[in-house]
């Protein structure tokens, strides 16, 4: 689960890492109202307007502006909320934009010129480690810097029995290129980091920048969080701050009905029980030449009405021409399956594209009789390359 920047700057903080403080506004009266009160907070006299939405790159595409007084900020926010805002990490559309963040200017002059890092904490799958990558190219494409300069990204490994080591935040700091307070304040910055990371069950915390301001402090002035889902259950708190308007309508409903379900954009509907056998039965689309419009997983438990919202779900999404439905029945009984497709398809009475049932393991001679005999236009197939050859025919 994916957090805006207002609310991973809010766990961060509780873990004790420096942030650049802000408030979230809906509208743009909301917006001067937060700015005065950041002013008597932190003594600011600038604020910057940032867009809250699950993206990146928001300050490319506009999305992110510094306002010099109260009229700048009323006048930006009233720009940014409601606006379409494209970034090179949205589609061509953009994104809604429904809140700004509202924060205090942390690229004020001072003695020394600010300076952005880039920092992250992710898994490591291949060492089954945590894994701090940082970089002096902050505040621009780390994917760009990782191209073109990949000798200026650094990796710290953490050993998750022992965390992170204080030589380990040293050696961040030094790297950096940091001495005096600011090498101090990062190795606090790091460590605090980590802990928000562990603690938080995250799958990625990412802080492009990490500004060390002109007198010296370290703060996160941006925050991409990723939440691991496995997790959310022991933190109800993070859970509420789930935001259904970034998602994808029909992937919440998916959720809310305990499939799982990813769009993806091709033309084929495909439901299957188990992910091993949806990938398997992704790649047997694309063999067939077809192209899969959705991951549908409907679990263990494929009875009639599961399979009819599973159904429902996958003909949300107008590009699909055809679907494929293959399960294995190993704790499920196929002729239950398949009567279950029977009944959804008969209660549906809707259904305009032509469907292929692929049923095998427990009774699936007599799923394949009953689909046969059901006088609905559902083609049925036993072995997998039949299936396929069935898609084939019906893309065709
Ligand atoms: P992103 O574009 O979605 O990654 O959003 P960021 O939060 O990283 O902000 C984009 C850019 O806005 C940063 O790289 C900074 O250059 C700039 N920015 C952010 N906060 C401030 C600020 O307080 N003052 C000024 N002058 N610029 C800021
Ligand atoms: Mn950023």
């Amino acid at each position: 689960m994916n957090l805006h920047e207002y609310q991973g700057k809010e766990i961060l903080n509780s873990f004790g890492v420096e942030i650049q403080r802000g408030i979230v506004a809906q509208t743009p009266a909301e917006a001067v109202e937060a700015a005065k009160k950041l002013t008597e907070e932190t003594g600011t006299g600038w604020h910057v307007i940032k867009a809250q939405v699950h993206a990146g790159g928001r300050g490319k595409g506009g999305g992110v502006k510094l306002a010099k007084n109260l009229q700048e900020v009323e006048k930006i926010a009233n720009d940014i909320i409601g606006m379409n805002l494209v970034t090179p990490q949205t589609s061509a559309e953009g994104k809604k934009v429904h809140q700004v963040l509202v924060a205090e200017d942390v690229y004020y002059p001072g003695e020394n010129e600010p300076e952005e890092y880039y920092m992250s904490v992710l898994l490591n799958r291949s060492t089954g480690k945590n894994m701090i990558m940082y970089s002096t190219e902050g505040g621009m494409d780390i994917e760009q810097v990782a191209e073109e300069t990949p000798h200026l990204i650094f990796h710290e490994e953490v050993d998750p029995a022992t965390g992170l080591m204080p030589f380990q935040a040293r050696r961040i700091a030094f790297n950096l290129g940091l001495s005096g307070k600011a090498f101090k304040e990062m190795t606090k910055f790091v460590s605090a980091l980590y802990k928000a990371y562990t603690e938080s069950d995250s799958s990625l915390f990412e802080i492009n920048p990490v500004l060390k301001t002109s007198d010296d402090k370290i703060i996160a002035v941006d925050a991409k969080v990723t939440l691991d889902d496995n997790a959310l259950f022991r933190h109800k708190d993070y859970a509420a701050m789930r935001d259904k308007r970034e998602e994808n309508a029909v992937e919440v409903e998916a959720r809310e009905a305990g499939l799982s379900y990813v769009d993806l954009d091709g033309n084929v509907g495909c439901m299957v029980n188990g992910a091993g056998l949806a990938m398997a039965t992704m790649d047997l689309i694309k063999q067939a030449g077809g192209e899969p419009a959705n991951f549908l997983d409907v679990g263990g438990t494929a009875d009639a009405e599961r399979v009819e919202t599973a159904f429902k779900l996958i003909l949300k999404d107008p590009n699909v021409k055809a679907i494929l439905v293959n399960i294995f029945g190993g704790i499920v009984r196929c002729d239950r399956v398949a009567q279950g497709i029977v009944d959804a398809y008969k209660n549906m009475g809707t259904i305009q594209v032509p469907i292929i049932v692929r049923l095998q393991g427990t009774n699936a001679d007599k799923a394949k009789e009953l689909i046969d005999n059901s006088g609905l236009a559902v083609q049925s197939a036993i072995e997998f390359k039949e299936a396929a050859d069935k898609v084939q025919q019906v893309l065709a």
